[in-house]
C-alpha cells in the first residue's frame, strides 16, 4: 500500500469488500464496520466484510473489488471488468431522479470535471449528475450499487491527488447543487451546513456574524466543505485550531448501498460511545459521500499581526517554532514554512508578487501569524518575540505587515506555494 496512492475508490459494488484500504486499521474497527456492514448489506456481501484486511487487500490488488487504484502519476493497467457500462437506461432513471439539467452530458463540462486542478490526471466519464439533497445522493448510489456502476465523489475538484477525478468511465457525482447553510448557532459557534458549500462562503457567512472557519486554505474559492471533510484537509490554521477530526462535530453521509447514516450530531462534549464520522474524515470518498458537515468555529478576534521571516538553515526553523510557541503562545496563529526552491517557483511563475525579503542569501523563509483581541499587547509580544529571535541568531531578517494589502501579499505567496 505504501506505493500506491489510491486516487479513486470506486464505492459501490455489490461482491465488494473493498472498503478496507489501509493495512493498518486496527481489528476493532474492522469488526465495528462489519457489523455497519451486516446492519445494512445483503447476507453474502456481509460474509465478504468479515474477511481480513490482508485478504480483502489482496483482493484489491486482484481487481476483484469495488476500488480502483491508481500508482502515482500513472493509471491502472486496465478497467476493472465488473463494473457495468452506464447505458440510456441509466440516464433515463438519473433524469428521472435529479432532474434533466442536473444531468450531465455536455462535452464541455465533462471535459471540466474529468481533468484534475494539477492537470495531471484524466479521467473519461460520460456522466456527471448534480443531486439536490441527502436523498436524491441516497436514491443514485442505490442504483448504482443495484447496476455495479462505478463513482467517484467530486466537490470542488481542487484536490491535489487526483482523488477527484475519474480513472476510467465512472459517474461523477458532484456536490455543488447542496450548498445550504442549515443552522449557525451564535452562543456555541456550531455551524451545520450540506457538503457542497464553498469554503469562501463558508468563512464570509461567519465573517458576518463575528465568528471564523478553523481551516482556511488557498483554494477556499472552489474547495467545498465536504471535499475538505473527505480530505482531511489542514490549511493555514491548524496549528491554532487543530485539524478536522478536532473541528467536525457530526456528519451526515451516504453509503455506496443508498443507506443514509446519521451522525450529525452538534455536542461538542459527545463521549458517548463509537465515534464513526472520523472513519469519513480523510477517506476520500471510500466509505461513502459526505452530505452534511457539523463543524465548531471559533470567534473571530480583532487583532492580527503578521511577519515575513528569513532564517538560514532549517534547523533555525525548528528552534523559531518552539519559541514562537512557548513566547507567544495563544496568540499565534500561523506558522508557515518554505524554503528558496518554492520562492522561486511562486516568483517565477506569478505576476505581482515579490519576496518580501529581497536580500539575497536567505534559504528559508517563515510566515507568522498572531491574532488575539488586544491590539497594543500583540504586537509588543509580536515584536519582543521577533527581537530576541534576532538576538539568538534564529532570524536573519524580517518584515512586519504594514496593512492589509501587504498582509494578504504574505498569505498569497503561501497559499500558491502549496501546487510548487
Ligand atoms: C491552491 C490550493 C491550495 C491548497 N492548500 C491546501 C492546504 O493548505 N492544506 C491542505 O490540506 N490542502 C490544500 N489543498 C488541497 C485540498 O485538499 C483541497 O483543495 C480540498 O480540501 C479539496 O476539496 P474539494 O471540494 O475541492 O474536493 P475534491 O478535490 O473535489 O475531492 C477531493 C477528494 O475528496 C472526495 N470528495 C469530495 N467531496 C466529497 C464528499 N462530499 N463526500 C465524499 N468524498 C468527497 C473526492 O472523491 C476526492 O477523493 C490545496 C489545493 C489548492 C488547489
Amino acid at each position: 500500500m505504501q506505493r500506491l496512492r489510491a486516487a479513486r475508490r470506486l464505492i459501490a459494488h455489490p461482491s465488494s469488500s473493498a472498503p478496507f484500504l489501509s493495512s493498518s486499521i486496527s481489528g476493532f474497527t474492522k469488526q465495528l464496520y462489519a457489523q455497519v456492514c451486516l446492519d445494512s448489506r445483503p447476507q453474502a456481501t456481509a460474509h465478504a466484510c468479515f474477511k481480513s484486511v490482508a485478504e480483502s487487500y489482496a483482493e484489491v490488488s486482484r481487481g476483484n473489488c469495488g476500488v480502483q487504484f491508481r500508482c502515482l502519476g500513472t493509471v491502472a493497467a486496465t478497467r476493472n471488468p465488473l463494473f457495468s457500462t452506464v447505458n440510456d437506461d441509466d440516464v433515463k432513471y438519473f433524469i428521472d431522479i435529479v432532474g434533466d439539467k442536473n444531468v450531465i452530458q455536455d462535452e464541455d463540462r465533462l471535459q471540466t470535471a474529468n481533468i484534475d486542478w494539477m492537470r495531471k490526471f484524466e479521467g473519461s466519464s460520460k456522466l456527471m449528475l448534480l443531486p439536490r439533497s441527502s436523498i436524491e445522493v441516497s436514491q443514485i448510489l442505490t442504483y448504482c450499487n443495484s447496476r455495479s456502476l462505478a463513482v467517484v465523489p467530486q466537490g470542488g475538484n481542487t484536490g491535489l491527488v487526483g482523488g477527484s477525478v475519474p480513472v476510467f468511465d465512472e459517474v461523477i457525482v458532484n456536490l455543488s447543487l447542496m450548498n445550504n447553510i442549515i443552522s449557525f448557532d451564535k452562543v456555541s459557534g456550531i455551524l451545520v451546513c450540506e457538503a457542497g458549500c464553498i469554503l469562501e462562503n463558508l468563512i464570509s457567512y461567519l465573517d458576518n456574524h463575528g465568528f471564523i472557519m478553523p481551516l482556511d486554505l488557498g483554494a477556499k474559492g472552489s474547495c467545498q466543505i465536504g471535499g475538505n471533510v473527505s480530505t482531511n484537509a489542514g490549511g493555514l490554521r491548524l496549528v491554532r485550531y487543530g485539524s478536522l477530526h478536532g473541528n467536525v462535530l457530526g456528519l451526515e453521509a451516504v453509503l455506496a448501498n443508498g443507506s443514509v447514516v446519521d451522525m450529525l450530531g452538534t455536542l461538542r462534549k459527545d463521549n458517548t460511545g463509537y465515534d464513526l464520522k472520523h472513519m469519513f474524515i480523510g477517506s476520500e470518498g471510500s466509505l461513502g459521500i459526505v452530505t452534511k458537515v457539523s463543524i465548531l468555529t471559533p470567534p473571530k478576534l480583532s487583532s492580527v499581526n503578521i511577519a515575513f521571516l528569513a532564517c538560514e538553515d532549517y534547523f533555525s526553523c525548528q528552534k523559531l517554532l518552539l519559541e514562537a510557541k512557548s513566547k507567544l503562545g495563544e496568540i499565534l496563529s500561523a506558522f508557515e514554512f518554505l524554503d528558496i526552491n518554492a520562492m522561486d517557483v511562486v516568483l517565477h511563475h506569478l505576476d505581482g508578487l515579490r519576496n518580501p525579503i529581497p536580500t539575497s542569501g536567505h534559504k528559508f523563509f517563515i510566515l507568522i501569524e498572531t491574532t488575539g483581541s488586544n491590539e497594543l499587547y500583540d504586537k509588543e509580544r509580536l515584536e519582543a518575540f521577533l527581537l530576541s529571535s534576532m538576538e539568538q541568531g534564529l532570524v536573519s531578517d524580517g518584515v512586519l505587515a504594514q496593512d492589509i494589502n501587504q498582509a494578504s501579499s504574505f498569505w498569497r505567496i503561501r497559499e500558491v506555494s502549496k501546487l510548487n
